[in-house]
């Protein structure tokens, strides 16, 4: 990701690609909350294509989210009903 992107998702809270969720025990609970596309603060908010996904870990205690354009996301199931 460039500096800018990087800068958008620190201030979202988003964790860093170091934090990203790595245990392979909590990947039954990925899930994708934004597939392949973003929703930036530069562009008011609308969503923009992008090669990245956004994953979110349900794991309870880690709620980890990363954006990645890894393979496995298109064997992740949506999260975009989930709200909260
Ligand atoms: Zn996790």
């Amino acid at each position: 990701m460039d500096a800018t992107e990087f800068s958008a998702q620190m201030r979202r809270g988003y964790s860093s690609k170091a934090d990203a969720c790595r245990d392979k025990t909590h990947r039954s609970s990925w899930g994708v909350m934004v597939r392949l596309g973003n929703y930036s603060a530069f562009n008011g908010y609308h969503f923009t294509p992008s090669d990245y996904s956004l994953v979110r870990c349900g794991h309870p205690g880690c709620g980890r989210m990363w954006r990645t354009k890894a393979s496995y996301v298109s064997e992740l199931p949506d999260l975009t009903r989930e709200r909260g």
